[in-house]
């Protein structure tokens, strides 16, 4: 809802959707994410009194819908390891001017969870799968984790009404391109949506580069010679996945080219990282610190004003001037901050 507060940054790019970091741990060590080798058994995860309680989570939340922000999205870190989630969401859910909470998640939990969750209030959940081969899976999330309790999380988001599932796969050149065809096959007809996303430079510990970036492009080639895709149009202005249709009516991918085809231009995110923080791009060094202000005692028009500042100095525009020589600036890792 676009109320008259809201801002606009100097890109002329209004503030839309917040993504909610409710933790920086998570169960798996996605290579290209939290690679074990650096979040190890003695890596310091945020301690319990520097992370937002759910009250001035929700509190921060409310403040930016004031702001006109209508989509929230839960995320980590896996969000789903933060205790008493589905009270968080029902919290939210009681905000006026919020339209839609979406849930990222790797989905080992969801079994569990999804039905509180969607009694709670969640519309729709995103869940992260990389392979159908048990082997690539359990390597590339660090802990050996094989696909079944994915596929098993996406079967209880979908019986609980969470559907359709989106599923994000993080494409790797020499890691898992060889699943491109076969996790199309499988999500195919499904009425789940294969989102394929370029590997990204995200953080400053994955190892990346730009020749393990498979572009988006190739994706879709790979794909529509096999099953014939046409462009379908964007569900709204900014959206960042690009859809594509299968020809034969077996549904739709969507292709998220971070690296090759930028969207800075329509980004409409603010993120806000498990210790209050308010990031204005995935790929910024630091964030402006709410949780000071907030525990302070200050009231929800300054709290408003302090981000509406923010957000009207706002120039980010990393994914259009990356490169190689960007890979290696000091950058948040996107665990901490929310993916
Ligand atoms: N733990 C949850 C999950 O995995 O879905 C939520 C947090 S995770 C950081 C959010 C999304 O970011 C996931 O879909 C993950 O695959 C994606 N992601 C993480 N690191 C990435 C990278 N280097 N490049 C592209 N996507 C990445
Ligand atoms: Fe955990 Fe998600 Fe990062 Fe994988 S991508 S390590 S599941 S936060
Ligand atoms: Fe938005 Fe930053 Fe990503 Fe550009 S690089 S789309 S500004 S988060």
């Amino acid at each position: 809802m676009v109320t008259d507060h809201t801002p606009v940054d100097t890109r002329k790019r209004r503030l839309r959707d917040l993504r909610i970091s409710v933790t920086d741990r998570c169960n798996l060590r996605c290579t290209y994410c939290m690679p074990a080798e650096v979040f190890g058994p003695d890596y310091k995860f945020l301690p319990r009194s520097e992370i937002l309680d759910y009250e001035e989570l929700a509190r921060l939340a409310r403040v930016f819908a004031a702001l006109g922000v209508s989509k929230l999205r839960i995320t980590g870190g896996e969000p789903l390891l933060r205790r008493d989630l589905p009270d968080f969401i029902a919290m939210l859910a009681g905000i006026p001017g919020i339209e839609d909470i979406a849930l990222t998640t790797n989905g080992i939990l969801l079994p569990k969870l999804a039905k509180p969750l969607a009694q709670a209030g969640l519309n729709r959940v995103t869940v992260s799968l990389d392979s159908l081969d048990d082997e690539t899976f359990g390597k590339l999330n660090g802990r050996g984790v094989g696909v079944k309790p994915v596929l098993a999380g996406i079967e209880a988001a979908e019986q609980a009404g969470l559907g359709p599932v989106k599923v994000n796969m993080v494409v790797q050149r020499g890691v898992n391109d060889q699943d491109i065809l076969p996790m199309a096959e499988f999500f195919r007809g499904s009425g789940r949506i294969l989102r394929f996303i370029e590997f990204m430079d995200v953080g400053t510990t994955n190892g990346w580069r730009m020749d393990k970036v498979v572009p988006s492009r190739e994706v879709w080639r790979v794909i529509n010679q096999r099953w014939p895709l046409e462009s379908a149009e964007p569900n709204y202005q900014g959206e960042v996945a690009r859809r594509w249709r299968y020809a034969d009516g077996q549904g739709e991918i969507g292709l998220i080219s971070s690296v090759t085809n930028t969207f800075c231009g329509d980004c409409t995110r603010a993120r806000l990282s498990a210790r209050g923080e308010l990031y204005t791009c995935l790929f910024a060094a630091t964030g402006t610190d709410l949780r000071g202000p907030l525990r302070a005692g200050k009231t929800d028009a300054e709290l408003r004003a302090l981000v509406e500042g923010v957000w009207k100095a706002r120039e980010d525009r990393y994914s259009e001037i990356r490169n190689e020589n960007t890979a290696g600036l000091p950058k948040a890792e996107m665990s901490y901050l929310g993916g």
